[in-house]
């Protein structure tokens, strides 16, 4: 056989996986898939004459409350995203893509660490997210992406919200990123009363000075209140900076968009851009910003050996009314468990090693970046410790289907919902925000649904239905009894910490 190049081999597996998806039972794919994948990874290179193989780079591009309906590819008929449809028809375009948490610092913390903000105690019941006045933040023996990517020699930098704790131990740059320059929590924080409209007014019209918001550079703050006007530009201006000056080594580039969070902010040049209003604005300049990500990498001749993944911390802040976005056909938004909380896009683009044009329908989560990554980086997982991640490099790849089959609904620290393949059972069930949010309404037996024929949520199945409960029940009962939950770090005040 002769074969010319990396992407020659993935397509080969690829084809072959699919036609043993016709005549195998699951188990016997998983051990197929794994060999293929170790194929693409290590046969590829040494087939192309006098490649050598270097470690991957990775980007992350991570939104902040965008929707599951909120791109072109995702269905969106008036905001126009022709960038991340670009991606998605060059990659990898998921439908079952799910964070771990349906609000920002929890979901955060499992994107950096693969483990469910339960088991490090960066969720809680009384405070959803960390504040200004937050004394608390990422335990320093926890083991962030960067860092573990950090230790195989990669250079990480991080451009945009972080939101894990914006005391000196906890900023980006004590947790494994040589360079940070962004804001430390959302862009809605230390409002300032005696300035603007009070309340929610200061949302429909914002200005940047409504908020004491810092932005800043490493551990210095660079710029206060932060200009949010020209923010997605000038942290995308720096993520290219940082691919162009690290191209002859690997990297890893974290750029987490402060956007479309509320209060919405788009440069001059995308007043007015989309057909969507201000909301449309600022998606449009988060995919131009997707734009020149790749179009760097593509000059910089990276593109082959880069791994960018989209998707979003939660769902939409559908109380924002039309300053929020939309989850499309899911049920509800952000800070609920229903699909429409959690369920993200997510868009995985890699020329010549992710086969292009596909769509899966297999599940996958946020957390599963991180053993995934640092598997293909040839980095060490944690071993001392749960993961709540699993490698997906054969989904990715087209060599197998993803390793997961359940996903965890947590809200705080209670356990609410938990899917398995295609169902999905709440044990509990509450509103997202306002009067609803006090109700908790519990369901014993479970409320059930069948996400494959009914992914809003609409009609709890009521027969039929009684091995997927009982095997979730199981589940349930197998991952709590392994489960020690911390004391919350979100509910440290300020002046204990200092
Ligand atoms: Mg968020």
């Amino acid at each position: 056989m002769i074969v010319t190049d990396q992407s020659t081999v993935a397509h080969f597996c690829c084809v072959f996986y699919d036609v043993l998806l016709l005549t195998l039972g699951r188990n016997r794919q998983m051990k197929i898939a794994r060999i293929l994948t170790l194929a693409v990874l290590l046969l590829g290179p040494s087939l192309v004459s006098g490649a050598e193989s270097t470690p991957p780079n990775f980007v992350i591009i991570f939104a902040d409350d965008l929707g599951y309906g909120d791109l072109t590819c995702y269905g969106h008929e008036s905001i126009q995203t022709p960038n991340l449809d670009r991606m998605a028809s060059e990659g990898l375009r998921f439908t079952q893509f799910y964070s771990a948490a349906s609000v920002c610092t929890p979901s955060r913390a499992a994107l950096m660490t693969g483990r469910l903000p339960v088991r490090n105690g960066m969720s809680s019941d009384k405070r959803r997210v960390l504040f200004p006045n937050s004394g608390g933040g990422i335990p320093a023996d926890e083991v962030t992406l960067a860092e573990a990517l950090q230790e195989v020699g990669y250079s990480c930098g991080c451009f945009g919200k972080w939101h894990l704790g914006h005391l000196p131990q906890f900023l980006p740059t004590s947790n494994g990123f040589d360079t940070y320059f962004g804001i430390p929590y959302s862009n809605d924080m230390d409002r300032l009363n005696d300035v603007g409209p009070k309340g929610r007014e200061a949302f429909w019209d914002p200005k940047s000075e409504y908020w004491n918001v810092p932005l800043m550079q490493g551990q210095e703050i660079h710029e206060r209140p932060a200009d949010q006007t020209t923010i997605t530009r000038r942290y995308t201006e720096a993520a290219t900076r940082f691919i162009r000056e690290h191209k002859d080594s690997p990297f890893f580039v974290y750029l987490p968009h402060s956007m479309p969070h509320v209060p919405l902010f788009r440069s001059p040049e995308f007043e007015g851009h989309s057909k969507r209003g201000l909301y449309g604005d600022v998606i449009e300049e988060i995919d131009w910003s997707v734009g020149q990500i790749l179009s760097t990498l593509e000059e910089e001749g990276l593109a082959k050996n880069t791994c960018v993944f989209f998707t979003s911390d939660n769902g939409p802040w559908l109380i924002f009314g039309d300053h929020g976005g939309s989850a499309g056909p899911l049920r509800d938004g952000k800070g609920c468990t229903w699909d429409g909380g959690m369920r993200e896009p997510g868009i995985a683009w890699w020329p010549g090693k992710i086969p292009g044009g596909r769509v899966t329908n297999e599940l996958a989560t946020s957390m599963d970046l991180f053993p995934t990554f640092v598997t293909l980086a040839g980095g060490k997982i944690p071993d001392d410790r749960i993961l709540d991640g699993t490698d997906i490099s054969p989904l990715l790849l087209g060599t197998g289907p993803s390793p997961r089959e359940t996903v965890y609904f947590y809200r705080g620290t209670r356990l609410m919902a938990i899917r398995h393949q295609d169902w999905k059972a709440h044990f509990m069930t509450q509103g997202a925000y306002g009067a609803e949010a006090g109700k908790v309404e519990k369901h014993d037996p479970p409320l059930v649904f069948n996400l494959k024929e009914d992914q809003g949520e609409q009609d709890p199945v009521t027969s039929g239905h009684e091995e997927a409960v009982k095997k979730i029940l199981e589940i349930r009962a197998e991952h709590e009894a392994a489960l020690e939950i911390p004391p919350s770090q979100l509910e440290i005040p300020l002046r204990e910490a200092s």
